[in-house]
């Protein structure tokens, strides 16, 4: 029997096939080709139809050979997600695969917490999800710093107008449905009269609804869904954040 056909039965490696070993210092070291050319996945989050950026060899460890170490090596391609950067494309038989991974993280928004995570000895490959209540916190500090910067622009409390729109804050951040009749009414007017406003209020009522809607979803979707509404929520705030330092300048 040729080593290879006994290396591809004793490893058992999903999707790759065994094309040479090499007996060396180190241990074994077993390259391998991916069997058939899928379409490129993203290894962190799964999406598809990539760009493909280059090619690389890759090794990683895999489980040792009686006393030898023993490394897969494999050309990969390396591919841009916009969800999670540059990355390999996911492979089956790999570590990094989906059905090794860490379980998701939910944590707060501070970096603190996402460094820790993503450092070695942490949970580098876990899915991190960021806590939904932090999220539409960071939501309405972005609505109300427009409703600041307009109030800064229209003379503050000096002016009519000022004065009209240090009251519209409930109005603007207030879930409509325990909104008083008469910040409803004032709401109103911010639709008619200030455009910056009434952007950041339907900015903030997506980004709520978003939450809201993904919470509901259970299991390993509500993984998936979170991040992706973590990722529209905060380039939703970042365009709220975005109009009201256009606004203070
Ligand atoms: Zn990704």
């Amino acid at each position: 029997m040729r080593v290879t056909t006994a290396l591809n039965r004793m490893l058992k490696l999903p999707g790759a096939l065994v094309k040479d070993v090499a007996f060396g210092g180190e241990g074994v070291v077993v390259t391998v080709g991916l069997r058939a050319r899928r379409r490129s996945a993203c290894s962190g989050c799964g999406a598809r139809g990539l760009l493909i950026k280059e090619r690389r060899e890759k090794s990683w460890r895999h489980l040792d050979l009686g006393a030898s170490r023993c490394y897969i090596e494999c050309r990969l391609r390396r591919l841009y997600c916009p969800g999670c950067g540059d990355v390999y494309e996911a492979v089956p038989c790999s570590p990094t695969s989906r059905r090794t991974r860490s379980p998701p993280c939910r944590i707060d928004m501070s970096a603190g917490y996402e460094k820790a995570i993503r450092a070695p000895e942490g949970l580098p490959n876990a899915q991190v999800c960021f806590d939904p209540f932090h999220v539409c916190q960071l939501g309405g500090k972005a609505a109300d710093q427009v409703r600041r910067a307009e109030y800064n622009r229209h003379g503050r409390s000096c002016t009519g107008e000022g004065k009209w729109i240090k009251g519209t804050r409930y109005s603007l951040l207030k879930n409509t449905a325990n909104q008083t009749p008469k910040q409803l009414a004032k709401l109103a007017d911010v639709v008619l009269t200030n455009e910056s406003m009434y952007r950041a209020f339907l900015l903030l009522g997506e980004l709520l609804r978003q939450t809201r809607r993904r919470q509901r979803a259970r299991g390993s979707a509500e993984a998936r869904d979170a991040r992706v509404c973590s990722q529209e929520i905060v380039a939703g705030c970042k365009l709220v954040g975005r109009s009201s330092q256009a606004l203070a300048t």
